[in-house]
């Protein structure tokens, strides 16, 4: 018998004692031949089992690393397949907060991670690139990169796979001009929950293509991905400005994506913004940009109580346009905003590393053990006409100037988002993101701890709720159908039919909570 044999044969047999009363058929998995490698090593457990949130750990019974796409239609298809079936699930980087990658009794497909199944083609004539499903956003850009090409849409961070951001949509500070990363795919490869393995897009098999985009892992494994690029800018010129008057920072934001349909030289390439109240690392680790050259002390710069909101924007050019053009097209737009005036500050940078920024914080807060921390994280998209309100009940009155972590908000444009996809956001044409991107410390502070910043979530989304503000989550975290049925609202019903359709046992991605499988 191969070493693989074995390995499979000790996978099965566990399949078969943890299912206990569930019996899987040992000879369909023994059946099974991969490409790529199916182990039930410790270490590959043990990783499956964790994400970035480290709130709840769930180990899977195998981990598939995959060979081909046929590997990974080959693992759904017998799970689906077998008598008593087993669950499946797909996990990128492992970057979500609440267990959406894992599952138990069942396989995880490690779809990132050494050697990737399919290298990146790019296509310069038709400007995109075809990527395997657990590619790196860091790794798509240097590969397109070198075609002096770019995707267009961005999340701020680029270690996050191409299949988990576009199970969720993948947003950042382009999308009130471009949409967000699921406004630019072209094309799929996904293996259904029946184990079929279908291109899909929007003229092919449009129901199952808008259904995966941004539909949580549910009704398929994203192997492939055509993703629409523009000539990649060469430099970014990147400026932060404050101010203490929230209305005032929001109102310039609203403004500012306003100019989406205008030519480029006429608008920004990026707008984000950010709450700062000054605590120290862990709470400024995306303010980095202020210093050392820069320092910023909130105090001097007559915040009231301590908080400043920080707009961020960005003008990409290249270098063949000369300084006056980007300051003059800079001056233009600043011009009509109303910050502190001796708040100005201007950075100039290659794209790469402006894109790439979230690294250069992660690698900080990594050598002060500040990374591998819990992360109850909370992000909502908020509808414009309540951001005021959210402000005064939420950042002034809940947290109360105490923020354990970089707290983004920004707006978006709605026309930008395709109401075909799964993805759900707020009524209004215009809303924001609000991302409080907490870490728990366990440093004796009460304030600090795990238990109080969740317990702190819990009072923000009581408080929306009760003041009727309809906010939704984004990378959305429930644990009952009726939640999910709510979050959904009147995509429900069709999310549940091409669940019906694509995954009728409910085998994928179980660590979302919205389906129980059905054997
Ligand atoms: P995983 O955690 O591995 O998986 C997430 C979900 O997607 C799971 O349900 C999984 O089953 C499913 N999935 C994974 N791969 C596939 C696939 N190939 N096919 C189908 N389903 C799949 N999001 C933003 O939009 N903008 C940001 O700026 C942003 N910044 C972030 C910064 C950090 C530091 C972190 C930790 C997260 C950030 N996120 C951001 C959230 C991130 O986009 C999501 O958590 C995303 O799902 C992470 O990708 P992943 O590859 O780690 O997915």
């Amino acid at each position: 018998m191969t070493a693989t044999m074995l390995l499979l044969t000790f996978a099965i047999c566990r399949l078969i004692v943890t299912v206990g009363l569930i019996t899987l058929d040992p000879s369909e998995l023994l059946r099974l031949r991969v490409d790529g490698q199916l182990t039930v090593d410790q270490v590959d457990l043990e990783a499956a089992s964790l994400d970035f949130g480290m709130l709840g750990k769930t180990e899977p019974l195998a981990v598939l690393h995959p060979g081909s796409a046929q590997d990974v239609a080959r693992i759904v298809e017998a799970g689906y397949r077998s008598a008593h079936g087993f669950t499946v699930s797909a996990r990128g980087h492992g970057h979500s907060i609440n267990g959406q990658a894992q599952t138990r009794n069942g396989v995880v497909v490690q779809m990132s991670g050494e050697g990737r199944a399919a290298p990146p083609r790019v296509a310069v004539g038709e400007r995109y690139v075809d990527v395997w499903g657990g590619e790196l956003w860091i790794d798509v850009l240097k590969s397109t990169l070198e075609y002096g090409l770019a995707p267009k849409s961005w999340t701020d961070y680029l270690y996050l796979s191409v299949g988990g951001t576009l199970s969720n949509a993948g947003i950042s500070g382009q999308a009130f001009n471009h949409g967000p990363q699921i406004s630019n795919v072209h094309e799929l490869d996904v293996v259904t929950g029946k184990g079929e393995l279908l291109t899909c897009s929007e003229e092919k098999n449009s129901d199952l293509f808008y259904a995966v985009l941004g539909g949580l892992g549910q009704f398929g494994i994203i192997t492939r991905a055509r993703i629409a690029l523009e000539p990649a800018p060469q430099r970014v010129r990147w400026i932060r400005v404050l101010y203490s008057n929230f209305s005032a920072f929001t109102k310039d934001q609203e403004y500012l994506i306003s100019l989406h349909d205008l030519p480029a030289s006429q608008k920004f390439d990026y707008v984000e913004g950010f709450v700062i109240v000054d605590e120290g690392l862990i709470n400024n680790w995306r303010s980095s940009f202020f210093s050392p050259r820069n320092p910023v002390k909130v105090s001097s710069l007559g915040s009231n109580g301590g908080v400043l909101y920080c707009l961020e924007i960005t003008k990409n050019y290249d270098e063949s346009t000369t300084d006056i053009i980007v300051d003059q097209e800079v001056e233009t737009l600043l011009k009509r905003l109303n910050f502190i005036p001796t708040s100005v500050f201007t950075t100039d940078l290659p794209y790469i590393d402006f894109l790439d920024r979230v690294h250069k914080a992660e690698l900080k807060l990594r050598a002060k053990g500040l990374w591998e921390l819990p992360h109850p994280w909370l992000n909502l998209f908020v509808p414009k006409s309540r951001i005021s309100d959210f402000d005064n009940g939420v950042f002034k009155a809940i947290l109360s100037n105490k923020t354990s972590g970089p707290i983004l908000i920004y707006p978006m444009n709605k026309n930008k988002w395709d109401q075909r996809s799964s993805v759900v956001t707020p009524e209004e044409d215009v809303f924001y993101l609000v991302a409080l991107l907490r870490s728990a410390l366990d440093d004796g502070e009460e304030m600090h701890s795990l238990e109080y910043l969740t317990s702190q979530n819990r009072e923000i989304l009581r408080f929306c709720d009760e003041a009727g503000i309809k906010v939704k989550q984004y990378l959305p975290h429930y644990t009952t159908q009726e939640e999910w049925t709510e979050h959904f609202g009147n995509k429900w019903d069709r999310f549940y039919q091409r669940k019906m359709e694509f995954d009728p046992r409910q085998i994928l991605a179980t660590g979302q909570r919205i389906f129980r499988p059905n054997f």
